[in-house]
């Protein structure tokens, strides 16, 4: 178990594999990009636990359970023995979920659910595959662009994007355009300090701030084969001009690329201001991709990497679900369907909320596939449906969470 104060994203993705069994970080957010790259290397994470993970000594024996955001440094012969169980019974649970994880998820009602993974690169794409993904609901390109001393050319880029393609086997991939600002740094772009970071040159901005790397990106983005099975998603989007900007500038570059098929292209909702104008974004968007981690960061005010505030960050708030309701609404007034691709998606209690709110996609985690795809099999749509729209009612997210307790409580 490895203890720190916190990690930057490269030293998680350098962490010699199968030799760690769990992280402990004094400092972080559960949305943070620690806790996202931990998830999806599979390894119990417990952030934000303040100065006292720090007391703890090299050697020391300790008990993990990041679900229940629980250490115990001090365990008992009997804790051990109970701890051992619960990783075998976790272990069957899972090879038995793995057994029906290549069906598709429908719910009793008969409401197919797309259960895609998010991921960084061709390993992955490949680990969602054995894992069950219908397909690719988000590759992060950023990790492509840091822990390295300049940016990637666009015949690495394309070979990269393609390789991704390669390993799906006939699925689709959504993948989304640089992400870079905010908590995640790449160093030779010299992006000039600012104040709050967060609020500042991100996703798209630095995109547009640095044209020259967008096009690049966009090229080698369009250069890949077949353009059917390309989704482009752009991040950071607060209004329509952003999209029609954009879309404008892939329709010159495939000009002068004389192709003929052109890819999708979808926004990631995660600026507040975009889930109010889903219906005008959804008229110029293919698709609508709720980026939980940041709407929640910005619906909330609360800094998705604040330790102090990492209990209260919430996707479950009512606030935050009744953005949900409304980027849902304005999709559907234009046939665009939604799907999830922040944490949440990954966060069982909110698959049924999600799918009641008329989610159509989640996208999660590649070794989580099977738990979701069993979870959706269980739910039925329309009673999803009714109690979600009584959830919109409540007054914060402990409400929530006590009522989804009441609802399903094998969730
Ligand atoms: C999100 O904000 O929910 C998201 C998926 O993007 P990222 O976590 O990379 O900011
Ligand atoms: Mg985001």
């Amino acid at each position: 178990i490895l203890v720190a104060e916190d990690l930057a994203p490269s030293e998680l993705t350098r962490l010699p594999p199968g030799k760690v069994a769990g992280i402990v970080t004094a400092a972080g957010g559960a949305s943070g990009h620690v806790a996202i790259l931990a998830r999806a290397l599979g390894i119990p994470a417990l952030v934000a636990c303040g100065p006292s993970a720090l007391a703890l000594q090299p050697g020391q024996t300790l008990v993990l359970d990041a679900r229940a955001g629980l250490a115990n440094p001090q365990p008992t012969p009997s804790d051990l023995a109970a701890a051992r169980a619960e990783i075998d019974k976790l272990a069957a649970r899972r090879r038995a979920m793995q057994a029906s994880a290549n069906a598709p998820a429908i719910t009793v009602d008969g409401v197919a659910i797309e259960v895609a993974v998010n991921i960084a690169n061709a390993d992955d794409a490949r680990e969602g595959v054995a894992h069950g993904a219908d397909a690719v609901g988000l590759l992060r390109t950023e990790f492509l662009f840091i822990d390295r001393r300049d940016a990637p050319t666009e015949a690495e880029q394309t070979a990269a994007y393609q390789a991704v393609l390669d390993a799906l086997d006939g699925r689709h991939a959504i993948i989304r355009t640089l992400d870079v600002g905010g908590d995640k740094e790449v160093p030779y772009l010299q992006l000039p300090p600012e104040p709050n970071p967060a609020l500042g040159l991100r996703g798209i901005r630095t995109g547009f701030a640095y044209p020259d790397m967008l096009d690049a990106q966009l090229r080698a983005l369009l250069a890949v084969k077949p353009l059917s099975r390309l989704r482009i998603l752009v991040p950071m989007i607060a209004d329509v001009g952003e999209l029609i900007r954009l879309r404008e500038r892939i329709e010159q570059l495939a000009g002068e690329m004389s192709l003929s098929e052109r890819p999708q292209l979808g926004v990631m909702v995660e600026v507040p201001s975009a889930a109010l104008l889903a219906d005008q974004l959804a008229k110029h968007a293919d698709f609508l991709s709720i980026g939980s981690n940041d709407l929640t960061q910005y619906t909330l005010a609360m800094d998705r990497c604040n330790a102090t505030l990492a209990a209260r960050i919430d996707s479950m708030h009512p606030g935050l679900l009744r953005l949900i309701a409304i980027t849902v609404e304005g999709a559907n007034q234009h046939g665009k369907w939604v799907g999830v691709c922040g944490a949440m998606a990954s966060d069982p209690q909110a698959v049924p909320v999600l799918i009641g709110l008329g989610v159509a996609e989640l996208s999660v985690s590649p070794r989580l596939v099977p738990e979701v795809k069993s979870l959706v099999r269980g739910l039925s749509r329309r009673h999803c449906e009714e109690e979600a729209l009584r959830l919109l009612a409540l007054g914060s997210p402990q409400a929530v969470r006590g009522r989804v307790t009441e609802l399903w409580p094998g969730v």
